[in-house]
């Protein structure tokens, strides 16, 4: 890990669950042993939120929402405002995920103005950003992950950043099973900070956090954890499973 802070793990429950598989996979987690040294942080459902912050140990994981709207509530119907997770003392949000910008229209403009809002009502984010596949075979790939940045880094202080972790997710390896290799992986870690660096600061670059996510999994973990740049993970599937979550959060 190349960050200054703790290995950090989150789970991305995406649009899954019941009441009751949520039952489930909140008891196994409360069972799980998990190193002091890392930070770990999930992301239910909406609807689910309550339950789960009634119900995790919160000493060993917090809490993000996947998602939320741009202003203070209001007439946004079916939209989650920032305020609202605040309120419950729910510390972190998910925001840009490739999910939402390719099925839900948020573009990087959309995206940087989401992390600035949500930073200003001091909710902490997971910011994501990847390269499709095409833009990966076309040679792109800093390109596209430099532009989803900058749109951030336009809008959000330098001192914003200390309450921002990076979730690099190539979108070819969400959800495939075609897991980055770890060189793959690093090289475009060690390009994000690099890009920090140049265009925010060094003092940023060495303590931004910057998880990989893609087809994570209880087998894969420890090879990427080993790599200089990987700060922690962004899990998708195997995050809904307790053991296997666990197995992850103590790779680093
Ligand atoms: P996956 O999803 O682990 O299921 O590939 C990762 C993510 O989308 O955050």
């Amino acid at each position: 890990a190349g960050a200054t802070g703790t290995f950090i793990v989150g789970g991305n429950w995406k649009c899954n669950g019941t009441h009751d598989s949520v039952e489930v996979l909140v008891n196994g987690l409360n069972a799980g042993t998990i190193d002091a040294n890392v930070e770990i942080v999930c992301a239910p459902p909406f609807v689910f939120l309550n339950q789960v912050l009634d119900t995790l140990d919160k000493s060993k994981f917090s809490i993000a929402a996947q998602n939320c709207w741009i202003g203070d509530g209001g007439a946004y119907t079916g939209e989650v405002c920032a305020n609202m997770l605040t309120d419950l003392s729910i510390p972190w949000v998910i925001l840009g995920h490739s999910e939402r910008r390719s099925l839900c229209g948020e573009t990087n403009d959309i995206v940087g103005t989401k992390v600035a809002y949500a930073l200003s009502k001091g909710l902490k984010v997971i910011a994501c950003v990847g390269e499709s596949l095409e833009e990966r075979e076309s040679g792109t790939t800093m390109k596209v992950v430099e532009e989803q940045l900058a749109a951030i880094a336009n809008v959000v202080d330098k001192t914003g950043w200390k309450d921002v972790v990076v979730a690099y997710e190539p979108v070819w390896a969400i959800g495939t099973g075609k897991v980055a290799t770890p060189d793959q992986a690093q090289e475009v870690h060690a390009g994000i900070r690099a890009w920090f660096a140049n265009s925010v600061g060094a003092d940023v670059a060495s303590s931004v956090r910057i998880q990989y996510g893609g087809s994570v999994n209880a087998g894969n973990c420890a090879e990427l954890a080993g790599m200089e740049d990987i700060d922690g993970f962004l899990v998708g599937g195997a995050s809904l499973k307790a053991e296997d979550f666990v197995t992850i959060c103590n790779s680093a």
